[in-house]
């Protein structure tokens, strides 16, 4: 192999990375280092169909404690592995994932001190992600200082929304002066699937009315008309929208105010509350994972059901509104880890869609799990095709062209 692209998607407390062949497009190797900053910090290693050492597995997964238990020390763990591997000289670019790209980039791009300078101007809008995200870039900056580094921004595929899908009815000196607005999330998942589903349909892209929705622990939806984004359910911060699993999604934003004033708490306490203790986790008093709820949902708890279904109607409802913006509607389509695999999910939020032509075929629903892609509607129906995303392909392949690898 002589195509890799390695990608990192660097969080604050976690590294993930996969080497990409571009030319095969399968993952050599992936892996998760965990728990950074932690005594118990651990890195795990999954090797790909095609193992290049005859004594490892195709899926084989191995997991260590990571010594020193940092950022740079997980990237010298997967250097350490790459080489005995002898993957390392394949690397021939460096892909980062970056959640927030603000108004700047609405593209993917090749890093240098100025755009490094951009993304860091960015944190303030994403004060948990992009840190976390320039952490990465630095450290393998350090240890790839030879290698082209390409950054793929979240929110660089809803820059095409048009004003009245991206600005808040708020007074516009918050948006001229402060950049508050609508930027949306997921960019790169969505990028991924819309061109599959075109694919799939046997339509040019350019022809195609998408709603999509990503649902995993963040859930978002988005309308896509022409492989362009015109709408999305989140905001200047991945907390508006859908329900997720810890997030409230859409409130009332008197709601602030009045928890601020009830609960004597200052805004960092209520926007904890918003961001980490609502959601599916906050209605269930249970849990956040989808799954955990439709065991208890099984079992008799009327919470875990009442949990999903709040999650699938207001889904629901965004997904519908979401149609306003296409005008049309080509095909619903549903990916994340819930998206992928809660055939419960899909059949609560697909049985309220009924007047936009969507009908639930039940048997292809209960199929399609675990990575499987299909259409989990009868014929004659607006077909809801469920997609297995694949974010670290789109960095690889984005990461490879602009470093002029492939056409
Ligand atoms: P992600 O953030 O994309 O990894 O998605 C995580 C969510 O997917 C969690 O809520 C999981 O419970 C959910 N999930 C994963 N597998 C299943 C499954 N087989 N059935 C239902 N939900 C699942």
């Amino acid at each position: 192999m002589n195509s890799g692209i390695l990608v990192i998607n660097c969080g604050s407390s976690s590294l993930k990375f996969a080497l990409i062949d571009t030319v095969s497009k399968q993952e050599v190797l992936s892996g998760l280092a965990e728990k950074l900053g932690m005594a118990d910090s651990r890195i795990t290693f999954k090797h790909g169909p095609t193992p290049r050492r005859s004594y490892r597995q195709p899926g084989e997964k191995d997991t260590a404690a990571l010594a020193g238990g940092t950022h740079a020390a997980a990237m010298d763990a997967i250097i350490e592995r790459l080489r005995e591997e002898g993957l390392l000289d394949s690397v021939k670019a460096v892909g980062h994932r970056v959640v927030h790209g603000g108004e700047v980039f609405k593209a993917t791009a090749m890093i240098t001190d100025a755009v490094l300078a951009q993304i860091e101007k960015c944190s303030k809008l994403a004060p948990l992600h992009n840190p976390a995200n320039l952490l990465g870039i630095r450290t393998a900056m350090q240890q790839f200082g030879d290698l082209p580094q390409v950054a793929v921004f979240d929110t660089s595929f809803h820059q095409t929304m048009p004003e009245h899908a991206y600005l808040y009815a708020l007074p516009m000196s918050l948006y001229r002066d402060h950049g508050v607005r609508r930027y949306g999330f997921h960019g790169t998942s969505y990028r991924y699937i819309t061109s599959k589903a075109a694919e799939l349909l046997g339509k040019p892209l350019e022809e195609t009315a998408f709603v999509c929705a990503h649902l995993g622990n963040g859930a978002s939806a988005t309308a896509i008309k022409g492989g362009v984004s015109v709408d999305t359910t989140m905001g200047l911060t991945p907390l508006e929208g859908s329900v997720m699993g810890t997030r409230s999604g859409d409130i009332d934003p008197g709601i602030i105010g009045y928890l601020a004033s009830e609960l004597n708490l200052d805004i960092a306490g209520v926007m904890d509350i918003l961001n980490k203790k609502s959601g599916l986790l906050g209605v269930s008093e249970l849990s956040s994972d989808c799954r955990e709820l439709q065991e208890a949902a099984a079992a008799g708890n009327h919470a875990a059901t009442l949990a999903l279904d709040i999650f699938s109607y207001r889904l629901a409802k965004h997904i519908a509104a979401l149609t306003v913006g296409l005008g049309r509607l080509d095909a619903l389509l549903l990916t994340g880890g819930i998206g992928e695999n809660s055939a419960y999910v899909r059949a609560n939020v697909i049985n309220r869609l009924g007047f936009l032509g969507l009908t639930l075929d039940e048997a292809a629903n209960q199929e399609c799990t675990r990575g499987k892609t299909g259409r989990i509607t009868v014929e004659g129906s607006v077909p809801a095709l469920v997609i297995s995303t694949d974010e670290e392909m789109m960095i690889a392949m984005d990461t490879a062209k602009l470093a002029g690898l492939i056409d």
